[in-house]
């Protein structure tokens, strides 16, 4: 819609795991078991990607910044960089709604794409529609991880919320219902802001 870059650290850091690169050896075992990457490594990668020429028309964020270092990290990159963040969008779901969309998740191991099997669901059961590669579910999507990461997420990305309510970045935006409505949402918050800046 918007025709910017989205920058998933999740996905950077899967890519590195795969092609087992230094970075990708050291933050493997902390992603099998749900808990966070060390900073240093998440911030590096961060930084080549905003780097990118292609950032300056803006971009998405996903999955970081997820500690306070990390936002305070993120003000001096942009800086550098002579870029800002507009808003902080954070999607409210419940727990139950969590664990269930991510055990039903399947990815492409060879490309990516995501699937669900209950709202997304591959035309071929295990196959990429795009690809043709096989379909799997992550190994940080298994029950037990996924309540690893629900507890990492309390304990160390929640006060990243606090740090952007003070600083009146905060869309808090519904997340329940399937991928269009919430869509939908974020798009008519992100509207009424952009409105409201040209009065
Ligand atoms: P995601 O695909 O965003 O759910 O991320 C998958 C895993 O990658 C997380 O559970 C973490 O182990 C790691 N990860 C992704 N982004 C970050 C980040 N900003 N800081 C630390 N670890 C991260």
């Amino acid at each position: 819609m918007y025709g910017i870059p989205h920058i998933s650290t999740g996905d950077l850091l899967r890519e590195h795991v795969s092609k087992k690169t230094t970075l990708g050896m050291k933050a493997k075992k902390y992603m099998d078991r749900g808990e966070l990457v060390p900073d240093e490594l998440v911030n590096e990668i961060l930084e080549d990607a905003l780097s990118r020429e292609e950032c300056r028309r803006g971009f998405i964020l996903d999955g970081y910044p997820r500690t306070v270092a990390q936002a305070e990290e993120l003000e001096r990159i942009l800086s550098k960089l002579g870029l800002h963040i507009d808003w902080v969008i954070n999607l409210n779901v419940s727990e139950d709604e969590i664990v269930k969309r991510l055990s039903t998740r399947r990815v492409c191991k060879v490309c990516g794409a995501v699937y669900n099997l209950v709202t997304n669901p591959p035309k071929a059961e295990g196959v990429c529609d795009r690809c043709g590669g096989a379909l799997i579910l992550r190994e940080d999507d298994k029950p037990d991880v996924v309540r690893t990461r629900l507890q990492t997420y309390v304990k160390m990305s929640a006060p990243v919320l606090n740090y952007y309510v003070a600083k009146n970045k905060v869309l808090d935006i519904d997340g329940s219902g399937d991928v269009a409505t919430v869509r939908a949402r974020v798009l008519r918050a992100l509207e009424e802001k952009s409105v409201a800046k040209q009065h």
